[in-house]
């Protein structure tokens, strides 16, 4: 079954990890895909994949911390499609690893900006053209966004992630209005580009503070880090009518990483 017939997707971070994944199998499931992204190249390779299965979607340079960036891809969505129903928010960076007392005041903001506030510019741009049909907005945070075991030297991280959670419940008790429905998922260690850097800034990490294992392999399910493609079946479920009594739960996909 094709679910998602005459959906139109919005997807941020589609140029790469969890938010590629998440395009591919949007459109495979159906909806006609907006790929939002800093990465124009990348975004390239994305939109051929998509097309060459015979899915439909365009790609749109955006900075989704900025205010008027990513106003101006809504309204080209909006203008090419007329409307939008799934919102699924994957744009992100992990920044600088540091211990508070050395980290600067511009890294916190610019993982600020880019995790949590580009979540509240997307959501808010979007609903204009949600509110009439309802949709669904599905905000990837992650683990570290309410549990310390791996957070050492990541507080803005971090925070940015505990602060998608905390809109996320806000914003589907402000939309349930609407119909629109919003959920945060919370993927543990995810084999994608910002995992790798990760690991390239895991020397940083054990020196900050308290010596930590990072939990690559520690999913007892599996023994290792989830794939995004099982990421963006859980994004899918979200944005498809299957899930169309859930709104403002935050759903763990980390292979009971966060049970340890
Ligand atoms: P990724 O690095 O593979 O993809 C992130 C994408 O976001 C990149 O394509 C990048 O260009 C884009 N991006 C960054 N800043 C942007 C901006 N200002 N405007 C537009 N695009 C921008 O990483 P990923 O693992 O796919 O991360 C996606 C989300 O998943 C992030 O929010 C991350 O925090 C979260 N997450 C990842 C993991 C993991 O282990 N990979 C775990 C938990 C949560």
């Amino acid at each position: 079954m094709i679910a998602l017939t005459g959906k139109v997707a919005l997807v941020t971070g589609a140029a790469s990890g969890i938010g590629r994944a998440s395009a591919i199998t949007l459109a495979e499931q159906g909806a006609r895909v907006a790929l939002l992204d800093l990465d124009e190249e990348k975004l390239q390779e994305v939109k051929e994949t998509i097309m060459s299965s015979g899915g439909e979607c365009i790609a749109i340079k955006t900075d989704v911390s900025d205010s008027e960036s990513i106003k101006e891809s809504i309204e080209t969505i909006s203008s090419l499609w007329s409307q939008l129903h799934i919102i699924s928010i994957n744009a992100g960076i992990n920044g600088t690893f540091s211990s508070i007392e050395e980290l600067s005041p511009e890294d916190w903001t610019k993982t600020i900006d880019t995790n949590l506030t580009s979540t509240f510019l997307t959501v808010k741009h979007s609903i204009p053209y949600l509110k009439a049909q309802g949709g669904s907005i599905i905000i990837t945070s992650s683990i570290n966004g309410n549990r310390t075991f791996s957070n050492i030297g990541m507080s803005a991280y971090s925070s940015s992630k505990a602060g998608q959670m905390a809109f996320g419940k806000m914003a589907a008790l402000e939309l349930s209005t609407y119909g629109i429905r919003v959920n945060v998922i919370c993927p543990g260690a995810v084999d994608t580009n910002i995992e790798s850097n990760t690991f390239r800034q895991e020397d940083k990490l054990k020196e900050v503070a308290i010596p930590i294992e990072y939990p690559n392999g520690n999913q007892p399910l599996a023994k290792r880090s989830a794939k995004p493609e099982e990421v963006a079946d859980l994004i899918f479920f979200l944005a498809s009518d299957a899930s169309k009594h859930i709104t403002g739960s935050e759903m763990f996909i980390d292979g009971g990483e966060s049970l340890l």
